[in-house]
């Protein structure tokens, strides 16, 4: 069977970043773009911080021309997602439903998904009531009532472009300060002030209500300890990401679910196996910004022709 040079696992900024760099540096990489291609960002309805694109761009566009640059540089893509990845010797195989991919190298750049909260209710209206993509389906709750949960960038983004389609926006946050951009602060209080949306600080969701269809959100306000349903067709649930990790089982070191990098190696982005790099938001808890995962990308592949190279 034929041995590549490398597989890169992943399509977000990372595994885009990576497939370029490895292209150019001749290595004749395989990207397998998991089925969520482009990952993350996707979601994303506009992307202010991305350097030089000021218009602005929806986070499906500014993939979209990640991967016609890949394209150009003739990366070979394959669209399906990866159930295992084995070490036999100085050989990995990485499996996907379509057959297995043996290779020297491998870069994991797998990102994020959405976390839930988990609480009452729940599992019932998540897909038909509760989402974690108010891009993806917040159209869906036009002239209706909604609750975006969370006090990050997502949420607040959401809370944001949701009181532009909705009746009634909701923005619940379990403390009284936001971890989102400033400037996304800003423009959100400005938009309280004007009612469009209706602040839930210090509160906690902790049931969701409704028969058929989703109907409420019971949350509970962790200072005075009093509860209140609001009464909401749907929510988008905006409360942090979980990576994605579990097909490698316990193949590579993790420290709180992302995978560990550069530690007692010269490769900045080695994980604890050799031959195996990681990049973007799977090997990052800290910063998880497009721009970071991109050059960290760029780092997996630098790294790996390096590696190749000894
Ligand atoms: P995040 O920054 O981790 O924020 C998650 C929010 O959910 C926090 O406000 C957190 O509250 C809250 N939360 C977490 N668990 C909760 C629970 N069990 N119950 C209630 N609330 C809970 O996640 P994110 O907003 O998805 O952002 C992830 C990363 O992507 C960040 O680095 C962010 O900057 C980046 N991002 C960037 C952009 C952009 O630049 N345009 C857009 C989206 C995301 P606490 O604040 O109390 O912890």
């Amino acid at each position: 069977m034929n041995i590549r040079n490398v597989v890169i696992i992943g399509s977000g900024p990372a595994g885009y970043t990576a497939g370029l760099y490895a292209a150019r540096a001749n290595l004749s990489p395989l990207l397998v773009a998991g089925l969520n291609q482009g990952g993350q960002l996707t979601q994303s309805s506009c992307v202010e911080n991305w350097p030089g694109a000021f218009d602005f761009p929806s986070g499906l566009d500014l993939m979209d021309n990640f991967k016609k640059h890949v394209e150009k540089f003739n990366v070979e893509t394959v669209v399906e997602n990866v159930s295992s990845v084995t070490k036999d010797g100085d050989v990995f195989s990485v499996n996907c439903s379509s057959g297995t991919y043996k290779t020297r190298s491998v870069i994991i750049a797998t990102g994020s998904s959405a976390r839930y909260l988990g609480i009452r209710g729940e599992d019932r209206f998540i897909g038909s009531g509760i989402s974690a993509c108010a891009t993806c389906d917040g159209f869906f709750y036009r002239r209706k009532k909604v609750a975006v949960i969370g006090g990050g960038n997502t949420a607040v983004t959401d809370a944001l472009y949701l009181s532009g389609l909705a009746a009634e926006t909701h923005l619940i946050h379990r403390r009284d300060a936001f971890r989102c951009e400033k400037i996304l602060t800003d423009k959100l209080m400005k938009l309280v002030e004007e009612g469009k949306i209706i602040l839930h600080l210090d509160s906690i969701p902790v049931e969701f209500t409704g028969d058929e269809y989703l109907t409420g959100v019971k949350i509970s306000n962790v200072k005075t300890g009093s509860d209140e349903i609001l009464s909401v067709n749907g929510v988008f649930e905006a409360i942090g990401h979980v990576p994605n990790t579990t097909f490698l089982g316990d193949l590579v070191e993790l420290d709180h679910g992302y995978i560990k990098t550069g530690e007692n190696s010269s490769y900045v982005t080695a994980t604890s196996v050799p031959g195996i790099f990681a990049a973007g938001d799977v090997a990052d808890s800290r910063y998880q910004q497009a721009i970071v995962a991109a050059g960290r990308g760029c780092m997996a592949a630098l790294d790996v022709e390096r590696y190749l190279a000894v």
